[in-house]
């Protein structure tokens, strides 16, 4: 491979596997059968080896996800890493992060992953039973502690997902409904998850997807509990435990941001492989066919997997820019952003902007971001500007 002097340095590796699914679940994936795994990998050799000249050098970041990537057996994973490496050069300081779930993550997969991996993203939601029971996870709270601490100590970076917004209502046949996330139960998380020692803490709020077993059930919206007062506890109560928050859903130690992450809050490009998964590249955004065996049966057929494919006008894709860097502390570096998008398109954002009080944007000459306070209400902002 030569690699060429410009283009995508990030990657992202779509695993399309489940040990089940997740009743809020809208992402794409599905329980293994059998073969599976062989048509996945046999896919995504061809895909890899037909996409890596796109690559502007050695990778600076790669990101498998899922999906579970864990719900992959060790013998896939061996595979995975050698298509991967086989495709692609890394850069020596690349980060190369992988997402695991508790419920499937064994020691196996830490010893197989030195060398390679570097950082694990470890979907947790929760440190409460009820709260897993409830979200239909595969794992307890003792797997879960287990499983960061299992990270932690092995040396890799590690983050953990948690969920806030948890409305309540049924769980398994014959227990009790379950009451809800309380602030207490939500603090609780927070604090086990900083307790693990993880560098870098995600938190989501749950949101009910159409097409999901939770979009069925008609959850009343008064159940459906008002993700501020959790969001903003977690906004008091982590930089009081070392974590900056440095993007709406992220906290981080010092050093222990996501850097694949800032890649697509910056609007770098990125090459995404595997079903479903986007990519970013010379400004067209495109993504890959969703189920597995569509995927398969493109790339068997000689094609590209990628099945849509849209390349905004330039105001939106200034617009959408805007919103995504606004996304990150760092917000947007106006001169920059001048030079990528023109002039008129600068003086149209900052306007908006400036509509906004100082407690919520900051914006100067240089830089503009949002505040502690205007990333509770980020909605608001991103409306002004779309
Ligand atoms: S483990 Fe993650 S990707 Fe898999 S079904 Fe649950 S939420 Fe979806």
């Amino acid at each position: 491979m030569t690699p060429r002097e410009t283009g995508p340095r990030s990657l992202y590796v779509h695993v399309p596997f489940c040990e089940s699914k997740c009743p809020y679940c809208a992402f794409a994936s599905a329980v293994k059968r059998p073969g599976d795994e062989g048509a996945y990998l046999g896919s995504l050799r061809e895909e890899a080896a037909s996409r890596s000249s796109i690559a502007g050098g050695r990778l600076l970041t790669l990101y498998i996800g899922g999906g579970t990537p864990t719900a992959l057996s060790l013998g896939a994973w061996r595979e995975l890493i050698a298509v991967i490496g086989g495709a692609f050069k890394l850069a020596s300081d690349a980060e190369v992060t992988v997402e695991a779930n508790p419920g499937s993550l064994s020691r196996e997969h830490i010893e197989l992953w030195r060398g390679f991996i570097n950082r694990v993203s470890v979907g947790v939601q929760s440190f409460n039973d009820d709260d897993l029971k409830f979200l239909g996870r595969a794992h307890d709270s003792g797997q879960a502690t287990e499983a960061v601490e299992m990270c932690v100590s092995a040396g890799f970076q590690t983050s953990v997902d948690l969920m806030f917004g948890l409305p309540g209502g049924p769980l398994r046949d014959g227990e009790p409904e379950y009451g809800g996330q309380t602030l207490r139960g939500w603090a609780g998380n927070l604090r086990r998850a900083a307790r693990t020692g993880a560098g870098h803490i995600s938190v989501y709020q749950l949101t009910i997807e159409p097409g999901t077993t939770f979009g069925g059930l008609n959850f009343p919206k008064s159940a459906l509990t008002d993700g501020y007062l959790p969001y903003r506890y977690a906004q008091w109560c982590l930089p009081r435990r070392g974590y900056a928050q440095y993007e709406v859903a992220s906290f981080s130690k010092p050093g222990q941001e996501s850097r694949h992450n800032l890649n697509y809050w910056a609007d770098g490009e990125y090459i995404g492989l595997g079903p479903s998964a986007w990519s970013y590249i010379g400004g067209v955004r495109s993504q890959n066919a969703q189920t597995l065996d569509e995927y398969a049966r493109m790339i068997a057929q000689g094609k590209s997997a990628s099945v849509y494919e849209e390349r905004l006008p330039p105001a939106q894709a200034a617009r959408q820019a805007a919103v995504l860097a606004l996304r990150a502390e760092r917000g947007i570096d106006w001169r920059s952003f001048e030079e990528k998008h023109g002039k008129a398109m600068k003086d149209e954002i900052s306007e908006k902007l400036n509509r906004f009080p100082e407690s919520l944007v900051r914006n100067d000459p240089r830089r503009a971001s949002l505040t502690a306070a205007g990333l509770r209400v980020a909605n608001r902002v991103w409306e002004e500007i779309i």
